[in-house]
């Protein structure tokens, strides 16, 4: 079995080896955390978590390293509204990032570095870069030379002549040598100060763009050469371009050896949804309106493949939400119906040649959405003997396994623990009587012992709601 991936950057499937046997490194561009995730930046961050499970399903280990981007102008600018430093700004924010990927079963990566936290390892990259003199200063700023740089625009396929005729970089900066030249740093204003948002460098006082975050901590966890480097196709152009110019003149060695790149979330007119598409826009509205975390997570990974565009609509999350059912109900009922006498022969031919099938559509640049419909018509076939009670012991074996292996990426099936639901809305109940007889000291109480075990309630028009959360310090 070979793993074959789409590299943007040669445009084909290519088998994947990493550089080290067994052990791949990757980094994946992460959120900036200046609001709710949008469902559209979700489904970039499940197909990480694909492509991170489909690894480990091959027998690789993996160094996931997933940034948080907790400084950009976004950040800078609601700050300053609220009254607050960056960092108090965005600590809500990074929470509830952390319980979107709880609620949705993203493994977690091995690093969430912040850049904030990393400002030094960004202050070196930049002066080698102005060394090599890949960047210069102006005005206290510093830029990157992209003239310095012949191969920019590789990955999205861009020619020089044609990024200049289309740049669209607004030329507000005179003092820059070329319209399409990047800031790295940016000089420090007396606001930032504040803020908390401006640090020491040898080349002036001031805070690091965005580029050179992703180029400077995935050099710090990976070293200077990663086997994978994701993100969404909108950051293609210009984060990712910038971030090969930034790493490659600075270590003068390969970025990244494989980039794979999710489509987005569309809207009606097949566009990228950026707003809200019939209200929805974070995963706290489709919970809100009723939606699982789960149905979410199988439509985001399962409904199209990661390099087509899929939209987001109520039918499509519950047509969801129904298969994520039949699969639960089928593995409950191999589990519980008794075994036939005799196995069924055909069936257990059928059931190897669909787990190989499946297995097969992975490792064919992560093709979820075949595989998944190979297993669901092979889900009939089994229904339909179980109903017939030829399903024999080594039959339920193979068809628990074939569940088994569709869960190691889809990881829908697996329960909340028995009886948590109506011990929570035991307690919801308790809740409200206490908050009736104005006892708001045990209403807490309540609140506050289910949070400590993972629980959150919402006080909502239709009642109290509760969801998961992750325990994150
Ligand atoms: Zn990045």
């Amino acid at each position: 079995m070979t793993l074959r991936l789409h590299n943007t950057l040669t445009g084909a499937k290519e088998v994947f080896a990493p550089l080290e046997e067994g052990h791949v490194r990757m980094y994946t561009c992460g959120p900036t955390v200046w609001n709710f995730a949008h469902v559209g930046n979700l489904r970039a961050f499940l197909f990480y978590d694909l492509v991170r499970r489909h690894l480990n399903v091959a027998g690789y280990r993996t160094t996931h390293v997933m940034n948080l981007t907790d400084i950009d102008d976004r950040i800078l600018d609601q700050a300053m509204h609220a009254g607050t430093t960056i960092a108090e700004y965005v600590k809500p924010y990074e929470a509830a990032f952390f319980e979107n990927m709880a609620s949705l079963r993203a493994e977690r990566a091995e690093h969430y570095p912040r850049a904030t936290e990393h400002i030094p390892e960004m202050v070196d990259m930049i002066s080698t870069l102005i060394k090599h003199e890949n960047a210069y200063v102006a005005d206290g700023d510093v830029y990157f030379r992209i003239a310095s740089f012949p191969k920019y625009g590789a990955l999205s396929h861009l020619d020089r002549a044609g990024l200049k005729a289309g740049a669209r970089v607004a030329a507000d900066k005179y003092d820059k040598e070329s319209v399409s030249d990047f800031a790295l740093w940016k000089k420090a204003h007396p606001e930032d100060e504040k803020l908390g948002a401006a640090w020491d460098a040898p080349f002036g006082r001031g805070r690091p763009g965005w580029h050179i975050e992703c180029s400077a901590m995935s050099k710090r966890y990976l070293g200077d050469t990663l086997d994978i480097h994701s993100g969404g196709v909108d950051l293609m152009f210009p984060h990712h371009e910038n971030e090969i110019a930034q790493s490659e003149a600075a270590n003068h060695k390969t970025f990244a050896r494989v980039w794979l790149h999710s489509e987005f979330l569309a809207d009606a007119t097949g566009e990228k949804m950026s707003k809200s598409a019939g209200g929805f826009t974070t995963l706290r509205d489709l919970v809100a309106a009723g939606h699982d975390p789960l149905a979410v997570r199988f439509f985001l990974i399962a409904n199209a493949h990661y390099r087509s565009r899929v939209r987001l609509s109520t039918e499509a999350l519950h047509a969801a939400a129904e298969q994520v059912r039949r699969l639960r109900e089928f593995a409950d009922r191999v589990k519980r119906t008794p075994a036939a006498e005799t196995d069924d022969g055909e069936l257990a031919k059928r059931t190897a040649e669909v787990r190989a099938a499946y297995r097969e559509a992975l490792d064919d640049d992560l093709n979820l959405p075949q595989g998944i419909g190979l297993a669901f018509d092979h889900i009939r076939e089994a229904n339909a003997a179980l109903d017939a009670g030829r399903v024999g012991a080594l039959n339920k074996v193979a068809l628990l396994a074939l569940i088994d292996d569709m869960d190691a990426h889809l990881d829908v099936i697996r329960a909340e623990e028995p009886g948590l639901a109506a011990e929570v809305e035991r307690l919801i109940a308790e809740r409200e009587e206490a908050r009736r007889s104005r006892d708001f000291a045990r209403a807490d109480r309540i609140r506050d012992d289910l949070k400590s075990r993972g629980i959150a309630l919402e006080d909502s028009r239709d009642g109290v709601r509760w969801r998961r959360i992750s325990r994150v310090t």
